[in-house]
């Protein structure tokens, strides 16, 4: 350790990064060597030679370790919502407002007008009240009443305040159809156990009617629930009653009805080629009382929560003490704010999400062609523009995909799977998937600024054998 510190090799990285940080990445290196010499990895010649790299390695290192751990990737692989690739990416106007928000003090919690302690939720509920202006509730009295709602941090935090304010201690009645996972580790009863709601089950995994449902209503009933299946579709011999048939029946025995729906969706997919998708319009015209959405769905913004509702129900949850420990900052309204805003203004297209699923084909196959003259002629590397299917992923609309045209890849020298670890070692790391033993990548998902960049991690991932780095 001494000696490899005294190198006049490491001298200049001592000066530049201090002792105890250069201490640290030679001990790293030289355990690593160790371990590599003791498993037998090396022989003397290579030994030898992992000893001259040393210094080289510190500095490979020093690099990695005070590189950010969260980076920007190149999304190719045509899943729109891709959860692990951190779903939606923000419009421009979001990502302004936001850095503005971040940057400065701002009225979070403060009331211009009169100079007083102001709530956080105001900023957004402008909005979603106008969003939302078409749906009305009928009231006891005869009023008709707008539908309200708040924000915390995911869709999971609002369906677990929601079944803990509403429910907790009595029964939710949930069909066995929809106990579902969705997602890493959403999963319906747990959610509804820790929530303090006991789950009364009804009808079967494939078919459960409205009856169903009605037979088990008690004195303990606080909800009757449904759950979007979200990631996967059922066919077949199946039957659920609609929304608006549980609305009734809720109705007429003083029980709410709850809606976790997952997507954000606030426009019509049909234009997309998406039949069948149902958002929150849907459920709220079906008279849902409490609905919960996810804001980095199909929303296509930051992630959130929201949970819209009648009145009386959304004044509950935000009474809740947990809706403190589940408020989001204002990070997250900065973003959202600005999201819905591109609603209120029907600019769809300044929302990148939205913006992707409405693509044409067309539009794909004209860039992936001038994509795959610009990449050239490479020898021993074969591509060709392949038809294929884009995901809107993020447990949404499972069954819709949307026509797109793929590059195809193979390369002579390099397997599909070493082709795909390779794009990921590039910067930005490429992250693209394997069709028919073809690496492909779906430029729905890579926006035009991303093209250059993904042209040279191609050409380089193709091109360079990379030196082995033993240490
Ligand atoms: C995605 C989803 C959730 C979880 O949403 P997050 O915002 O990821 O917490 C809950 N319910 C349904 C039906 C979903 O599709």
């Amino acid at each position: 350790m001494d000696e490899v510190l005294r190198s006049s090799n490491l001298a200049a990285t001592l000066q530049r990064e201090g002792r105890a940080t250069t201490s640290d990445a030679v001990r790293t290196v030289l355990e690593r060597l160790r371990q590599e010499i003791s498993s037998g990895a090396l022989d003397n010649n290579t030994a030898q030679l992992a000893v001259d790299g040393i210094p080289a390695a510190v500095e490979r290192e020093l690099r990695q370790s005070l590189d950010l751990s969260l980076r920007r990737v190149i999304n190719a692989t045509g899943v729109i919502l891709h959860t692990n690739l951190g779903r939606a990416p923000l419009s421009a106007g979001a990502i302004e407002h936001l850095s503005d928000i971040a940057a400065n003090y701002s009225n979070l919690e403060f009331d211009l007008d009169s100079g007083e302690r102001g709530r956080r939720d105001v900023h957004v509920q402008r909005l979603l009240d106008r969003l939302l202006a078409e749906h009305r509730y009928p009231k006891a009295g005869g009023d008709d009443a707008a539908p309200e709602a708040i924000v915390v941090n995911n869709c999971a935090a609002a369906v677990f305040l929601a079944l803990n304010t509403l429910a907790e201690g009595g029964e939710v009645i949930v069909s066995r159809g929809e106990l579902v996972e969705i997602g890493g580790s959403f999963r319906v009863p747990d959610v509804m156990a820790k929530s303090g709601a006991r789950l009364r089950e009804v009808g079967t995994t494939n078919r459960t009617r409205r009856s169903d449902y009605e037979k088990a209503i008690t004195d303990n009933t606080r909800l009757l629930l449904r759950v979007h299946r979200s990631n996967f579709a059922m066919i077949g011999f199946t039957e659920q009653p609609a929304a608006r048939e549980l609305v009734e029946l809720g109705r007429s025995r003083g029980v709410p009805v709850m809606e976790d729906l997952g997507n954000g969706l606030l426009v019509d997919l049909t234009s997309a080629g998406i039949q069948g998708e149902y958002g929150l319009h849907e459920s709220l015209r079906a008279g849902v009382d409490v609905v919960c959405v996810s804001g980095d769905k199909l929303l296509g913004g930051p992630q959130a929560g929201i949970i819209a509702g009648r009145r009386e129900l959304i004044k509950r949850i935000r009474a809740n003490p947990l809706f403190r420990a589940l408020r989001v900052d204002k990070l997250t309204y900065a973003a959202l704010e600005s999201t819905l805003l591109a609603y209120v203004k029907q600019d769809y297209s300044a929302i990148p999400a939205l913006r992707m699923i409405y693509t044409p084909a067309t539009e794909i196959r004209g860039r992936a062609k001038s994509f795959l003259a610009r990449l050239g002629t490479i020898p021993g590397v074969h591509t060709e523009v392949v038809e294929g299917k884009s995901v809107i992923g993020g447990g949404t609309a499972p069954a819709a995909t949307l026509p797109t045209l793929l590059v195809a890849i193979t390369c002579d020298h390099h397997s599909c799977e070493s082709l795909l670890s390779r794009l990921r070692a590039q910067s930005p790391p490429v992250i693209a998937r394997i069709e028919d033993d073809c690496l492909v990548l779906d430029l729905r998902t890579v926006s035009a600024d991303d093209e250059g960049p993904l042209l040279a991690a191609l050409a380089s991932t193709v091109e360079t054998s990379q030196p082995s780095q033993t240490v």
